[in-house]
């Protein structure tokens, strides 16, 4: 992509609305643009970040045996009659009414629509177990929508909903999703660590957040440092295998936010492994047994031909926070620092002497080969100043830079930087092409 071509409104000032680092440079890099309270339009150096991201969440759902459907936004408001979910909710739920006077509503979440679908196919354990999940946009008329995407009303979730014959198989649903979550982080070159969560009326241990550490995070977290350390189970990872000693290797150990904060428990740690820091929930999985199979008469017919309502549980992860997430743990003064995983270019080549007929054939033979090599070029190829060039590679963060001009090429050198590190390197064209490739 020549920048020349692209859109990238890159802002010069700070807007002053934007409280936290991720909305400002995602703002300041020209990946947002808010539309009204909580409601954001995707510029498209911000919807390839999105994409990214709903990828690598994708391939980790697909992985664990989670299949992909992908319902509608817009629900009727009768199927959430049916679970008595349509007055609890409040004030969060944005209702909406058609030309015909029907009660509608933008989901905010899907059980209630899910459970329709199973109910109406799925009538044996045979057919169990199954997993179900979509990435859609959903709507919560948060009261203080803020911080950019991070809370957003309209935001991007995936949300997937397992159906067990009984609360042993669901242990079995929540475990790889447990296991691909674990993954689905790592993978996207975050540290975020499991930590139980209220379960409410339901009660038991099968619910969890997933909290990045972030100094920004909404919510105080408290946590074993030994964590940290904790092995992320490989690719390779069978989910067909019992998956419950990787769950506990991660559950054994203190961790927990606010709401769940075991003083006692807690100070019984020794001192070195104490860390309290502030956390951001990109995930949340959670078992409710029954809850709306019972009412919505989702029911399968055990082994011995007796009907029972399905017992379901259900798994978000926050794809569009998540993109806001990334940049809280990863950036520094000048800019973000986007993972190589969901980097929106990998490489941004920059053209130091536009109009040079030497540096102009270097930069298109170089933007050639490593795009036959599969990479994703930024090819600045605008006619601006060095240091106006190297601010706006920074502030967008590409994992590579590529610096190319004349004085260098006059010896067959270019520069490298890796974003990361700061760390620069003038090499041959040929080597450089190497590392990149
Ligand atoms: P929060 O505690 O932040 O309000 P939640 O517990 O209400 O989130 P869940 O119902 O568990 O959210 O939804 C699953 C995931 O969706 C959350 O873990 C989070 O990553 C994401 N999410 C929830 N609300 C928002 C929002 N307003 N904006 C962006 N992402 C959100
Ligand atoms: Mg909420
Ligand atoms: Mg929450
Ligand atoms: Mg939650």
């Amino acid at each position: 992509m020549r920048l020349s071509r692209y859109f990238l409104p890159i802002l010069k000032e700070t807007p002053k609305e934007a409280e936290i680092v991720s909305h400002r440079l995602m703002l300041r890099a020209g990946m947002l643009r808010q539309q009204s309270a909580g409601i954001y339009s995707w510029l498209p150096m911000g919807k390839k970040v999105l994409d990214k991201v709903g990828q690598i969440v994708r391939e980790e759902q697909d992985r664990s045996g989670a299949i992909e459907i992908m319902m509608p936004t817009i629900q009727s408001a009768d199927l959430w009659r049916e679970s008595g979910r349509y007055d609890d909710y409040g004030k969060e739920m944005l209702r909406i009414t058609d030309r015909h006077e029907r009660d509608m509503l933008y989901g905010p979440t899907n059980e209630e629509m899910v459970t329709d679908i199973f109910r109406s196919y799925v009538r044996s354990y045979r057919d169990l177990p199954l997993n179900l999940y979509h990435i859609q946009w959903k709507f919560r008329d948060e009261v203080r929508p803020r911080f950019g995407v991070m809370r957003g009303r309209e935001f991007l979730m995936k949300d997937a909903y397992s159906f067990d014959v009984d609360q042993e198989g669901a242990r079995r649903a929540y475990n790889k999703m447990f296991v691909a979550y674990l993954r689905t982080f790592e993978r996207l070159g975050l540290q975020a660590i499991p930590m139980k969560a209220d379960s409410g009326p339901i009660g038991g241990d099968m619910t969890h957040e997933f909290i990045v550490l972030a100094s920004t995070g909404e919510s105080a977290v408290f946590l074993d440092k030994e964590l940290l350390d904790t092995p992320v189970p490989g690719a390779d990872t069978d989910f067909d295998a019992d998956l419950s000693p990787i769950v506990t290797a991660w559950t054994s150990k203190y961790a927990a936010t606010e709401e769940m904060h075991d003083e006692a428990a807690f100070a019984a740690l020794p001192d070195e492994r104490k860390v309290t820091a502030r956390g951001i929930e990109v995930g949340h999985i959670f078992y409710f047994g029954t809850k709306y199979s019972e009412p919505m008469g989702a029911k399968v017919a055990g082994p011995d031909g007796t009907e029972r309502p399905v017992h379901m549980g259900s798994y978000g992860i926050g794809v569009s926070r998540l993109v806001a997430g990334l940049i809280e743990a990863s950036h520094d003064d000048a800019g973000i620092i986007w993972p190589d995983s969901v980097a929106p270019f990998d490489v941004g080549l920059v053209n130091l002497k536009v109009g040079d007929a030497a540096t102009d054939a270097a930069c298109e033979d170089l933007l050639a080969k490593l795009e036959a090599a599969g990479k994703d070029v930024l090819y600045d190829d605008t006619d601006g100043r060095a240091g106006a060039k190297f601010a706006t590679m920074d502030l967008i963060g590409l994992p590579w830079q590529l610096i190319v001009g004349p004085k260098g090429l006059a010896d067959g050198m270019v520069e490298l930087k890796r974003r990361a590190s700061g760390e620069r390197e003038t090499l041959s064209i040929e080597s450089a092409l190497a590392r990149l490739t």
